[in-house]
């Protein structure tokens, strides 16, 4: 069933859990995801972030992952994730779209308020939720910025007196904290500072924290950052990651002469991202 960004929330405070977040990159992924989560019968956001529409446009994918978690017997939000212009965030919510993530992480901190006190006025009117991100991860959703392997110089950890004035200022449902996470596959040993996630939720009055960015993160520090208000984790490269490696194993073992079908390999991938998709979401919700 179709639930709100502030409804999933609410299952995931009660619970003292965090509800896993993965991108819609296309059909194949929101069949695996929801698969995933119907099995284990746990709530579940899928998103689509603004930086995939060279994938697939969201006039495309978003109507169907709106019909798809209508259908579904567990709880699903439908998000719109790293939402980067009010008019992108508009067509999400008129799509149906049940959370939006406003990134103004780039922008000054008045600018990020200004353009978030905006979304969250649009999200009001759809009965939609809104997330929004003080401080900054490095490198971008996709992946993009400095690939050096050193530590991230561009990296700003969330400050909680400034998120507490934002997020009163702006009403938000969640809050995405920068506390040494980064977007991406893993390049150098994460070192999470989990007092921020603490210290935010503490001044912010226990507004659920967002995790952008596991690369590298292991079991027992996604465990931390769950017992410290961690309560939406966004997951993508490395459940991708398995389906691509899955599709490599399966190609390796083919004959030279056989034909090679697309719809094997989608079928191959699918199953292993369903795979990745459920252990996440088993140490999301803390299922030892
Ligand atoms: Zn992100």
């Amino acid at each position: 069933m179709l639930v709100t960004l502030k409804e999933i929330l609410e299952i995931a405070e009660k619970k003292k859990i965090a509800i896993g977040s993965f991108n819609a990159s296309g059909l194949e992924a929101i069949e695996a995801e929801l698969a995933a989560a119907e099995e284990l019968q746990l709530p579940i956001i899928i998103q689509f972030a603004q930086c995939h529409e060279p994938w697939v446009p969201l006039d495309t994918i978003g109507p169907i992952m709106v019909h798809m978690a209508k259908r579904a017997s567990i709880p699903v939000c439908v998000h719109l994730d790293h939402g980067e212009t009010l008019e992108y965030l508009a067509k999400a919510l008129e799509i149906g779209f049940t959370g939006i993530m406003y990134d103004g992480s780039v922008l000054s901190y008045e600018e990020n308020l200004a353009n978030t006190k905006k979304a969250v006025a649009m999200a009001r009117k759809y009965g939609a939720g809104v997330e929004a991100e003080l401080g900054s991860m490095g490198r971008r959703e996709s992946g993009s910025g400095d690939h050096s392997g050193e530590e991230d110089e561009t990296k700003i950890y969330t400050d909680s007196e400034q998120a507490s004035s934002f997020v009163t200022a702006t009403g938000i449902d969640a809050l995405a904290c920068s506390f040494g996470t980064t977007h991406g596959i893993y390049l150098c040993e994460p070192r999470l500072d989990f007092d921020v996630v603490r210290n935010v939720r503490r001044k912010c009055g226990n507004i659920p924290i967002v995790m952008h960015g596991g690369s590298g993160v292991s079991t027992e520090d996604y465990h931390k950052a769950v017992e410290a208000g961690v309560r939406k984790i966004n997951y993508f490269t490395y459940m991708d990651k398995a389906g691509g490696n899955a599709v490599a194993d399966y190609l390796a073992k083919q004959e030279k002469k056989e034909p090679i079908f697309f719809s094997s390999m989608y079928m191959v991938a699918r199953e292993a991202m369903k795979e990745n998709v459920q252990s996440a979401m088993q140490t999301f919700a803390l299922v030892k």
